[in-house]
């Protein structure tokens, strides 16, 4: 099956500059050299400890940031190169979820005027026809119509996460980017908008990339998983070979910190010690050394390359000594 979204070696460098000229000094490296691909129907998650670049990576593929480096492919066509009115067209097809609905609702304005915004932008049908779509989306997403005139503050959190959701699915998008979408929510809320989303991908046959930290969200919702270290993919294989067979001495130290719910059993807590490295200044071999009880020479100053893991196309890690650990 050919992929929805294809992405090849992107970056997103964002300058640093100083003195009295404000002349570039430095460049904070957000996202290096990712690689990606995902098919129609899928939910790719993607999970990193924050400030590794997850969210600069959901906004630079739908271009929210122009990327410095690296090829987007929507469908068969260069994102990278879309002008303003292909962009237009492509954001209809590609929307994102974020972490804070209430940032992202207009305090001001109605349900209704919110759901209803989206159409009008893009010239969408008559003002009933709107009006229409408006009232199946917010039943959709489990929102009463009487609701419809209330402003966002009259919501619950989890309901107004429902409204973020309804607004993105307002243009019948084939891409959602969920980012950090249930972790501002109480654990039950959070699972209720989890099954939602769930829904929502098998009825209108959604592709959804998955961002948190949150490693048990990630294993409930996702079918594959992409784990992110200092803007760099350091593994990405099925859900099922991440949770179970990790290769990745990040990845093992991740899962090893993930609480287990029966009190009985003793997480192997790996631990991880120390703190990410600066991205405006990453170590010049793997990224990882720094906190790596694994850590030999070559990795103070080459790079690991992405590399399949057994000969598996589906799952793949970039770690020196991946033969050796595992
Ligand atoms: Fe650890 Fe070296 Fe593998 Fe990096 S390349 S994860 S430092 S063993």
């Amino acid at each position: 099956m050919k992929p929805i979204l294809e992405v090849n070696n992107l970056s997103m460098h964002f300058p640093i500059t100083g003195g009295l000229l404000r002349r570039q000094v430095g460049k904070v490296h957000a996202v290096t050299d990712v690689s990606l691909c995902l098919t129609r129907g899928e939910t790719l998650g993607v999970v990193g400890e924050s400030g590794c670049g997850k969210t600069t990576l959901g906004r630079a593929l739908i271009r929210l940031y122009e990327p410095t480096e690296g090829s987007v492919k929507f469908e068969g066509k260069e994102v990278t190169e879309f002008s303003d009115n292909d962009l237009k067209g492509f954001r209809k097809d590609m929307q994102m979820v974020f972490q804070d609905p209430y940032a992202s609702l207009n305090p001001r304005m109605t349900i209704q005027d919110i759901l209803e915004e989206p159409l009008s932008l893009h010239q969408i049908g008559t003002k009933a026809e709107r009006q229409e779509k408006v009232v199946s989306i917010m039943k959709l997403v489990g929102l009463r119509e009487e609701d419809i005139l209330k402003f966002p503050h009259e919501f619950s959190g989890g309901q107004r996460q429902r409204i973020g959701i309804a607004r993105a699915l307002m243009l019948n998008p084939k891409i959602i980017i969920c980012d950090e979408a249930v972790s501002a929510l109480d654990v039950s809320i959070q699972s209720q908008v989890l099954n939602l989303l769930n829904k929502l991908q098998k009825e209108l046959k959604l592709t959804y990339i998955f961002i948190s930290h949150d490693l048990t969200v990630v294993k409930y919702i996702s079918d594959r998983v992409a784990i992110m270290y200092l803007g760099r993919i350091i593994e990405l294989a099925s859900s099922e070979d991440i949770y179970e067979k990790p290769q990745h001495p990040y990845t093992k130290a991740l899962l090893s910190s993930m609480p287990i719910p029966d009190p009985r059993k003793r997480n192997n807590d790996l631990g991880l010690v120390g703190d990410v490295p600066s991205p405006a200044n990453p170590p010049p071999g793997c990224a990882f050394a720094t906190r790596c009880s694994w850590a030999k020479e070559i990795c103070s100053h080459d790079v690991p390359q992405i590399e399949e893991v057994n000969g598996q196309k589906d799952h793949i890690v970039a770690c020196h000594l991946k033969s050796e650990i595992n």
